[in-house]
């Protein structure tokens, strides 16, 4: 977690740093003073999460400054790193990484193309053309669909990370200030991303007017006027249902009792046929949220109407997941109390393999663990996927049971190393199946 150093306004990853050859812990103010320092004369802090030290930058941020790992760095910090990511290519963010979404360390913003609209000329036909079909179609890693920059500000919110202590702590005002949060810095066709983005705050009767209020002051900026662009909006919210309404249809989202979201037939019969096994999931499970992300118009009465939309199931620690499978392993890794990062498909479709979670817990690289689905259980794709050095633990739930997972590093004392196989080993090995341990 950040620790934000409110005197001089510096945030952070807890952590040791080296700055100009001084070594600093967070949060303190003689680092805050030598962030200012380096900021100045361009320097760049050393994260010392490992001997040799990792490269980070300085940018403002406000009136104040920001520490951040340099773009596409994560990997190289220590597992257990608060600037740790698992590597970008093991997850859908290595096809979108440098392109749809490029980080500029001079100034700390981040730009990011969008393959949907975010505006539309009043008057015109609200019809969708690419809308929420358009994640499912092989797609470029050119421009973020909006399942990508869903999954993106999940990333950066670091919502996609667990530890035991998040245990009963995540609500969604916690996930609220952590998306709110990831936005600020970023960028789309020139406009900040924050100030489109509305995220329902949670609702209390005595504040409804105060809330309503702050809501319709956010979305003036979207209300249609005769003869110019109409900025369309950006809403995360969690689903309470989608549903026929008196005229047409909606989206009820929770924490906004009063105002539903229309919703146009069209979209409304694509969304059983594209989002078919998100929707099994969610009605299967009493205990899996549905998130959605969509673009919204404001008409000029105040009725929000959904453009296009995406669809995203998370546990009940908000956590995303990709099935029941996944979901199985999401929830097995928190019953076990272990830290691990769940890795997201961004623009990928479900053809492509990726790390379904990589673990952080571990001594040495962190594993990183696969679910082979239906129809891809190619293990070397798997292995090619990641650097030779890194353990890989694969299950495939049509054949097996779960498969035991690697022992986090204080329970692993003596036989670590042996348990599991690299996938150097495992590719050069007598099989896959032997590279796995048979407790
Ligand atoms: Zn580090």
């Amino acid at each position: 977690m950040d620790a934000n150093l409110a005197r001089r306004g510096v945030t952070a990853p807890t952590a040791v740093y080296d700055v100009g050859g001084e070594r600093f812990e967070t949060p303190s103010l003689e680092f805050a003073a030598a962030v200012a320092e380096a900021h100045a004369t361009h320097r760049r802090p050393r994260c010392l999460c490992l001997v040799e030290g990792v490269e980070m930058y300085v940018a403002r941020l406000g009136d104040g400054y920001i520490v951040k790992r340099m773009p596409n760095t994560g990997s190289l910090h220590a597992p257990d790193c608060p600037s740790y990511e698992p590597p970008p290519e093991v997850s859908g963010l290595g096809q979108v990484l440098g392109s749809a979404i490029t980080e500029d360390p001079a100034t700390g913003e981040t730009t990011l193309k969008l393959d949907f609209a975010m505006s539309k000329i009043a008057g015109r036909s609200t019809m969708p053309t690419a809308g929420a079909e358009s994640d499912s179609v092989a797609s470029s890693g050119t421009k973020l669909s909006l399942r990508g920059l869903l999954h993106y500000l999940w990333d950066q919110a670091e919502l996609t990370r667990w530890q035991p202590g998040f245990a009963g702590k995540r609500s969604w005002s916690t996930v609220r200030r952590h998306l709110l949060q990831a936005a600020e810095n970023k960028i789309t066709r020139g406009d900040s991303l924050r100030s489109r983005l509305y995220v329902p705050e949670v609702f209390s009767v005595e504040q409804r007017d105060a809330i309503n209020a702050r809501r319709l002051a956010q979305w003036s900026q979207a209300i249609a006027a005769p003869g110019r662009p109409q900025h369309l909006m950006l809403l995360i919210a969690e689903v309470k249902e989608i549903a026929p309404a008196r005229y047409g249809f909606k989206a009820v989202v929770r924490h906004m009792p009063d105002q539903a979201f229309a919703i146009d037939e069209p979209l409304y019969r694509r969304l059983g046929r594209r989002f078919e096994s998100e929707l099994a999931l969610w009605g299967a499970a009493e205990d899996i949220h549905m998130v959605m992300i969509s673009t919204f118009s404001v008409g000029a009465s105040g009725i929000p109407t959904i453009i296009e939309l995406s669809l995203m199931a998370v546990t009940r620690q908000w956590l995303p997941v990709d099935g029941a499978f996944e979901k199985q392993l999401v929830e097995r890794l928190v019953a076990d109390g272990r830290s691990f990062v769940k890795g997201l498909r961004y623009n990928l479709g479900a053809g492509s393999m990726l790390a379904s979670a990589t673990l952080t817990d571990c001594a040495g690289s962190a594993p990183l663990l696969f679910v082979a689905s239906t129809g891809v259980e190619d293990y070397g794709r798997c292995l090619q996927l990641c650097d030779p050095s890194t353990p890989v633990w694969l299950w495939r739930p049509s054949r097996e049971p779960m498969p035991p997972l690697p022992r986090p590093a204080d329970r692993s004392k003596g036989n670590e190393g042996n348990a599991w196989a690299t996938s150097a080993q495992a590719q050069h090995g007598s099989g896959a199946t032997e590279a796995y341990p048979s407790v």
